[in-house]
């Protein structure tokens, strides 16, 4: 298998730190709102990574955290915390909106068939290793205090900014020749960041008590201290949006390498921004939209998914409704031919050699496209080439094997193509299914919309058409 690595930009072979064991780090959300698509295509892709890691026998543990508190508005630590901005805005306890948000964002998560990773593991849920992890780091002397907060002095750390391909001397002059400079006060260079922010008086939920302060957590320190407790001190792949290289990544690698004087992740998986109509989503340009906003125009979030595993992650994906027609129409040709090709063949006889010896190179290089750098898009050519190099007169035999390796690839696709199969209806549904197939051909529309009502009042099946055809699935 092989994986693209940040810090070397270079395409390696995967080889996990030990044996067949993978640690594999997602930088979870902040949940003080509902997650836009742009998340999505984040949390989309860790997923596909993660199935292609298990379908090449790794055994992965999958880490996520989830940011509920010290993630502020600003860069460079300034601004209100997230969440406690969003609570004063709605006149709900942190407490309230932390619960909201990620019920939200796991429902969305569920629509987009994206695997729960093993651990999942909030901020506050973590503060006692927060302070024993800079404890030490201040022991080791790279910390110190401002009337804000508990700081990391990044000229200490000899390679900062290496995961970007820079280091502290040109981070620090790139940001003092910038137009604007805005830190807190107190602190000795512009890179250095909180590990711990002191509470102002009125501060009273989602605050600690510690031998440094009354405070909460920097945003950076809870991925290296969720990392360490639930991976150890190495990670196999960290991986996260494009947007969280130079600060966010970097802070971990400078708090996690200071404190344990050793790798602390061998690869660093990014992942590309998405635009919508050409743009970068933003408040102003009313171009944010939910997967809810995408429902609520009639499409299934799996067309989301569709239309996000069809660009390789390391492109920019650009979202326009016109293109998620697209995916949408592409899907459902697919969801049709399964619907069609899984109704029970009478017709049974031998595989012919040509067809599995055919059926099985397009299986060979499905696996080996999602194994070289999570090409997705060019395994769902393929998946595509051998759907229609089946669109023909099957019998039994060879019916079971397209729909088997059909199943197969969407361990990886995750587009639930098992909802489509036929065969799993009962004799007396299919029956009612085959009448109005006939109906439609005899374009007896009014028979055919009354099949149609029988089907979901009776059996709960749903009939949607297409260009390709009639597609049928359990509600
Ligand atoms: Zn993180």
């Amino acid at each position: 298998m092989k994986i693209y690595n940040t810090i070397s930009k270079n395409e390696e072979e995967f080889k996990p730190l030990k044996n067949n064991h993978v640690g594999f780090y997602t930088c979870g959300p902040t949940v003080y709102f509902y997650a836009h698509i742009g998340n999505m295509r984040n949390y989309i892709i860790s997923d596909l990574l993660e199935r292609v890691l298990l379908k090449n026998k790794y055994d992965v543990k999958h880490v996520m955290n989830l940011t509920d508190v010290g993630h502020n508005i600003g860069d460079g630590d300034l601004g209100e915390d997230k969440i406690r901005d969003e609570a004063k805005k709605e006149h709900k306890t942190p407490e309230q909106i932390i619960e909201f948000y990620s019920s939200a964002f796991f429902e969305d998560t569920d629509k987009l068939n994206i695997l729960k990773p093993d651990v999942i593991s909030r901020a506050s849920e973590n503060i006692k290793q927060i302070i024993e992890f800079i404890k030490k780091l201040d022991e080791k002397g790279y910390l110190y205090k401002t009337k804000t907060g508990v700081y990391f002095d990044t000229s200490k750390f000899k390679e900062y900014g290496k995961l970007s391909g820079s280091n502290f001397k040109k981070l620090n002059e790139q940001q003092i020749g910038g137009a604007r400079v805005e830190r807190p006060e107190g602190i000795k260079n512009i890179t250095d960041f909180a590990v711990w922010r002191f509470s102002k008086p009125d501060e009273k939920d989602m605050v600690w008590d510690t031998p440094f302060g009354k405070g909460f957590p920097g945003w950076h320190i809870e991925c290296s201290a969720i990392a360490n407790e639930y991976l150890g001190q190495q990670v196999d792949i960290h991986y996260g949006g494009h947007d969280h290289i130079q600060v966010h990544h970097t802070n971990e690698i400078a708090q996690s390498e200071a404190l344990f004087e050793k790798q602390f992740v061998k690869y660093w998986v990014h992942v590309e921004f998405l635009t919508v109509d050409g743009k970068k989503m933003s408040k102003s340009t009313r171009n944010i939209y939910t997967i809810n906003d995408l429902e609520k125009r009639g499409f299934n979030p799996l067309s989301f998914r569709f239309m996000t595993i069809s660009v390789h992650y390391r492109k920019m994906m650009n979202f326009t409704f016109e293109g998620l027609k697209h995916s949408d129409e592409a899907l459902k040709s697919i969801y049709a031919f399964i619907s069609k090709i899984s109704v029970p063949n009478e017709k049974t006889g031998k595989i012919s050699k040509e067809f599995s010896k055919t059926i099985e190179d397009y299986k060979k290089l499905f696996f080996e496209l999602v194994s070289d750098e999570v090409n997705i898009p060019n395994a769902i050519i393929k998946m595509h080439e051998m759907i229609n190099y089946s669109k023909k007169d099957l019998n039994k035999e060879e019916t079971s094997l397209v729909l088997n390796t059909l199943i197969e690839f969407d361990e990886i696709l995750g587009l639930d193509f098992k909802r489509y199969l036929s065969n799993k209806l009962s004799k007396a549904a299919l029956e009612l299914i085959k009448e109005r197939e006939l109906s439609r051909k005899e374009k007896d529309f009014e028979s055919s919309d009354k099949l149609r009502e029988k089907l979901l009042k009776e059996f709960s099946i749903k009939i949607e058409d297409t260009k390709e055809g009639s597609i049928w699935y359990k509600v």
